[in-house]
């Protein structure tokens, strides 16, 4: 499904030299916010998005027709982005290579919008070095009935225990339901042990909290729990990225905070596309400067 490019002149993003056809289309249908908006927001907070979102692999999201009709996700292209959209060829397990999409600017941001892209979701490493992670991410997925509150204690439970070992962790909210507990890496071990060390952490978490925590992939285990997903650590998983819209009502976007505000929010969906202005202004505020960095290694464990 590749969008239909309207003849006329369009209009063009301050920032940018793409060209954003069909800016009046609707994406998010609840909240009336168009591709226009959209890509709007994706040039103000590119500034703050491409610390995280620049040089390593990415898969899209993308929602052609809007986030109420049909969604993919792309890991792939065949050059149909344009020269914004790089590709880095990986290595695949049946030892073929394969050429994931990467981007290094505002522009390459701008590129997958306009071929309607909403999500942007990242491997948690370079692509100078796709085996060494740079970043791990504990996903914690509530069961359905669990509110935000249980969500919050258990991301501040996992930041006391990754203190504990040493680790220190940023939480953000997903857009969805859930937080991410970011842990940054210096890129030294490589994957096997990373997730080897994600696997162990969470399933002793589990154990020492059995009726809060599940390390169990199977939805069953996680009745009135919450999934400790580790499996976002791996080589070729990935987890959204930070300031990236999500194709869910009302475009919400996924939000750096702190661990004391943290405390105070009542929604994983509290930031949406319209706070581009604000999310600029708190990235370069004082709380959140140094937001997702630490050097630090893997402890032994
Ligand atoms: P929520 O807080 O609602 O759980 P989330 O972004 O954490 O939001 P998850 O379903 O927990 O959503 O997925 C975690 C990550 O796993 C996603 O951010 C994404 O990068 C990856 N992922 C999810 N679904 C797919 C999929 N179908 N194919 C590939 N990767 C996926
Ligand atoms: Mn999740
Ligand atoms: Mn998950």
């Amino acid at each position: 499904a590749v969008v239909a490019e309207e003849p006329a002149a369009l209009p063009e993003t301050a920032a940018s030299t793409i060209k954003i056809s069909s800016r009046d289309r609707v994406i998010f249908p609840e909240s009336k916010l168009t591709k226009g908006d959209l890509a709007d927001y994706y040039a103000a907070v590119a500034p703050i998005a491409l610390p995280w979102l620049a040089d390593r692999p990415i898969s899209l999201v993308r929602c052609p027709q809007g986030r109420a009709r049909q969604c993919f996700f792309q890991k792939h292209d065949a050059g149909s982005f344009g020269e914004q959209v790089h590709h880095v060829d990986i290595r695949e397990k049946d030892g073929s290579t394969e050429p994931y999409l990467y981007l290094s600017d505002a522009d390459g941001m701008l590129a997958c919008v306009q071929m309607g892209t909403i999500e942007f979701h990242g491997w948690g490493s370079r692509v100078g070095d796709v085996e060494k992670p740079d970043r791990l991410v504990f996903d914690l997925d509530p069961d359905e009935g669990l509110d935000f509150a249980a969500v919050k204690k258990a991301a501040a439970y996992l930041k006391e225990q990754l203190a504990e070992i040493g680790l220190t962790s940023w939480p953000m909210l997903s857009g969805g339901k859930g937080v991410h507990v970011v842990v940054p890496l210096v890129p030294r071990a490589e994957w096997p042990a990373a997730k080897s060390f994600c696997e162990r952490f969470a399933k002793a978490l589990a154990q020492a909290e059995p009726d809060r925590f599940t390390a169990n992939l199977k939805k069953i285990s996680r009745t009135g729990r919450i999934f400790i997903d580790y499996l976002r650590n791996q080589r070729g998983a990935t987890a959204v990225l930070p300031y990236v819209a999500r194709a869910r009502a009302n475009a919400p976007v996924a939000a750096p905070v702190t661990w004391s505000e943290l405390r105070t929010i009542d929604s994983a969906g509290t930031f949406t596309i319209r706070d581009a202005d604000a999310l600029i202004a708190r990235a370069a505020s004082r709380a959140l400067r140094g937001w997702g960095t630490a050097d630090q290694t893997l402890p032994d464990l």
